[in-house]
């Protein structure tokens, strides 16, 4: 699954998912955009990669039109077209309706759902040219409910909506949508939820119970699932959901 002579844009390529994505597909030959809100996060990403292909790192805010539009033409500037978007970047806030202010849900929206239609609208065009592909991360959350998640579940949910209705419109032009749907990833958001629960190591017991594989999945388990997505392996799927979550929903918990 070679990705040679492509160029991809990753956001919250920093850290957990988006960083083992920009890494997987550095190391599958293709150059990489990092795009980032946390701009020390992603400067010291950038170093940690560095030897590892050609890459460039943006800090912005996949919320920010501006910033979208703006990463999406300095990537053409610096590597001349743009054939993979992976949006990954999201933010995770909890709290029942009556418990949740608009604002919150506002946020949550604009990063997990308005950023990758986004980069999904500035980018399309420049896909759409070389037979390119996007793969959107949602959520275990899309398909079961969490308790104490409204926005997150309705956001991720939206996206697999998203997934199908891109590739339904831009198929005909060779562009390729597609959406995982990964369960726990051992990744800092998934660190800082496990520091805030009352009893951590009973917590990951648990967590580690609801898959019948008995372990979290990696960043990379879910970086190679969208390498084979982003690749010509997958050159015949589109508007499809792929779950990577250790067999979770199959106990629908
Ligand atoms: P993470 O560890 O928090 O890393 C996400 C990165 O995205 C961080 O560097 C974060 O910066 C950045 N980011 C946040 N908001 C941004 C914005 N507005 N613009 C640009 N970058 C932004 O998260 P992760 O666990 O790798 O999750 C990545 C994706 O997978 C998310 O969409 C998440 O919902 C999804 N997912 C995660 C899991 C899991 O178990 N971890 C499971 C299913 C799906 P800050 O740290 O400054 O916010």
């Amino acid at each position: 699954m070679r990705l040679d002579n492509r160029v991809a844009l990753v956001t919250g390529a920093a850290m957990g998912i988006g960083a083992a994505v920009a890494e997987c597909f550095l190391e599958a030959g293709a150059r990489v955009v990092l795009f980032d809100i946390d701009a020390q996060a992603l400067s010291l990403r950038e170093s940690a990669l560095q030897d590892r292909g050609e890459l460039l790192a943006i800090a912005g805010d996949v919320a920010s039109e501006a910033d979208v539009e703006s990463a999406v033409a300095r990537t053409l500037e610096t590597f001349g077209s743009l054939d993979l978007l992976v949006n990954n970047a999201g933010i995770d806030l909890a709290g029942k309706a009556p418990d949740f202010s608009s604002s919150d849900w506002d946020r949550l929206m604009d990063v997990n759902l308005k950023g990758a239609y986004l980069f999904s609208r500035y980018s399309i065009p420049h896909l759409a040219a070389r037979a390119g592909a996007i793969v959107n991360i949602s959520s275990v959350h899309a398909i079961v409910s969490y308790e104490s998640c409204p926005a997150y579940d309705a956001a991720k949910a939206g996206m697999l909506a998203l997934t199908r209705t891109l590739a339904l419109d831009h198929g005909p032009q060779g562009v390729r949508v597609n959406a995982i749907c990964p369960g726990y990833v051992d990744t800092p958001m998934t660190q800082k939820w496990l520091d805030s629960v009352p009893d951590r190591a009973a917590t990951l017991e648990q967590v580690r119970a609801v898959h019948p594989l008995r372990r979290m999945a990696t960043p990379r388990d879910i970086a190679e699932a969208a390498l084979f997505l982003a690749s010509s392996r997958a050159s015949f799927i589109t508007g499809a959901t792929l779950v990577v979550d250790g067999g979770l929903t199959i106990y629908g918990r």
